[in-house]
Formats: structure tokens, sequence, C-alpha cells
């Protein structure tokens, strides 16, 4: 039986993954992610090729962090990895292993694999944003991905939350969501508050539990601002779901519940009702995500 090859390219790590016809992960492999683009196809190709193994696939379907041209693969743009632009991942992966691939944007993926098997099933107007290294998101309207004229629809990473000029964002401009939510901002925050370097977020999860005040406001202070700073752009683009993915969203109830609750504080009277869900897939949404996107492009049942 042929698979479908699945790349997940995420700020930290490189997940490569096998998926079945019927959207299961048959297996996976994870690997530390290189900082240069061309490190990066070159570790790719060799995880690929080590969890595909003798089996045949059909297609590879790649998610990658920037801005995606949706014909040719190429990386665009990319705010936060300008290191990315103009890399071939799309082509040099599909040429090395000579099957048809599409590429989309990593948070795209996720999206898409929410909505196909996950948590975004039967909803119709869909932001996902993904909290992680970075922040990104995506707009699912329809029952499709809403990818947009320049690839860019459902980013609400680089939103503005302050004018104080003080919040340095990886994009180069300062006092954007990703730069005061993001994991590596929150563990950066603790450690400026207790001169403790390098406590994981795991680690600092587990300290707010513990009646550490400090972890607790650091944690509940990004969780208010993302839960507000979307609250705005769910208005906008009157949403009936907003659904959270990406390491950071699932550190605890306790991170999900402040950002629902400073969701539904900010939001407009009608869409005080709408859900603020988890990702079902979990860790294993942009690999799903990817291998249904490829094969929607490409036609295969
Ligand atoms: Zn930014």
């Amino acid at each position: 039986m042929a698979f479908t090859a699945a790349l997940d390219i995420g700020g930290t790590s490189l997940v490569a993954g096998l998926v079945r016809r019927d959207f299961v992960v048959q297996r996976r492999l994870e690997r530390p992610a290189p900082a240069a683009a061309d490190e990066v196809i070159s570790a790719s190709i060799a995880l690929l090729g080590e969890v595909i193994g003798d089996d045949s696939i059909d297609a590879i379907g790649i998610g990658s962090p920037g801005t995606i041209h949706p014909i040719d693969g190429l990386v665009v743009a990319s705010d936060s990895k300008p290191e990315y632009e103009g890399a071939a991942i799309g082509p040099r992966i599909g040429d090395h292993f000579n099957v048809p691939y599409a590429v989309t944007n990593d948070v795209n993926a996720a999206g898409v694999g929410e909505l196909a098997h996950g948590a975004a099933q039967g909803f119709s107007r869909v932001l996902v944003v993904s909290i992680g290294t970075g922040i990104g998101g995506a707009l699912l309207i329809n029952g499709r991905i809403e990818e947009g004229l320049h690839g860019t629809a459902g980013e609400i990473g680089h939103l503005l939350v302050g004018a104080h000029g003080v919040h340095p964002c990886g994009c180069g401009r300062s006092d954007h969501l990703e730069a005061v939510a993001s994991g590596p901002a929150i563990e950066a925050r603790y450690a400026a508050e207790t001169g403790e370097q390098a406590l994981s977020l795991a680690a600092l999860a587990a300290r707010a539990e513990d009646d550490d005040l400090i972890a607790a406001r650091v944690i509940d202070d990004a969780a208010t601002w993302l839960g507000r700073a979307v609250a705005g752009v769910g208005n906008a683009l009157d949403i009936d779901l907003l659904l959270l993915t990406g390491g950071v969203s699932g550190i605890g109830p306790r991170y999900t519940d402040r950002v629902a609750q400073a969701f539904h504080g900010e939001v407009m009277k009608p869409l005080r009702e709408v859900p603020v869900l988890l990702g079902a897939l979990r860790g294993d949404a942009p690999l799903i995500g990817a291998a249904t996107y490829v094969r929607a492009r490409l036609g295969i049942d």
C-alpha cells in the first residue's frame, strides 16, 4: 500500500511522518532543525528517507515556516526566518524522491488537518492560532483553507499588542503578539523577572501549578494578551471557532482557560458563545494536514 509522506518544518524541530490513506500516522521521526535553509533541506531529505524506508509513497506534503508560493512551493518571504526566503524546499525534496509534492505554511497545514480530521470539523469560519516558538495563524472558511492573495491570510503573530517599543519581535519590529506571547517570550520574561535562566516552558507551567506566583503571572499574562488580541480578529472575521494549536497551547488547562476567558471578555456580544478549543490532532496536526493538503491538491483519492 502506498503511503503519503509528510514533513513538518518547525522553528526548533523537523518531523517526518508516513501517513496512511485513512490519515493515521504510521511512523514518525523527529530531529532538531538546523538553522540554514540548505541544511534544513538536506536534513529533511535524510529524515524523510529514513521514515519512508522500503515503503512506497504517492506524494509528499510539506508544512514550512514562511509565506509559501502555492504553485511552485518556494518560500516567498519569511519575516522571522529571512534565511529561508527563496529556498526551493518543495522542488528539491520532490525531485529527490521523484514524486509530486505540495508545500504550504506550517500553521496552514495544521489547520487543514484539524479541519478534515480534527477539532475544526463542522465549523464554517475558524481562526486557528498556533502558539509555539513563534505565533502563527490560519483561516478556514467554508470547509477550505483560505491562503489569501499573498499567502498571509490568518497570520496573527505580528498584531500590535502594545506601543511601548520594548518588546523586540523576531520579525525586526516590536510589540507584536509573537514578541510577548510565544514560548520563548514567556521563558525570557520569567528569566528576566527571577534571574533564573533556561527554565523550560513545561517546567515553568509545573511551577505555576505549584504556587510559583511569578510563573503563574507570566503564563497568565501571555494567555491574556493572546486572547484579547485575537478577539479583535475574531470580531473582524466573524468566526464560529477559535482553535488553539502548537506546543504552548498544550501546557495545561490553566493556559487555555485564561486564553478563553480573555477572548470571551474582549469579543463583541454576538461572539461570546464562540467556542475556544484545543486542536484534537496535537503534534501530528501539521503532518496529517500536509498529507491531506497534497492529496487534495493532486486529486489523489
Ligand atoms: Zn513581529
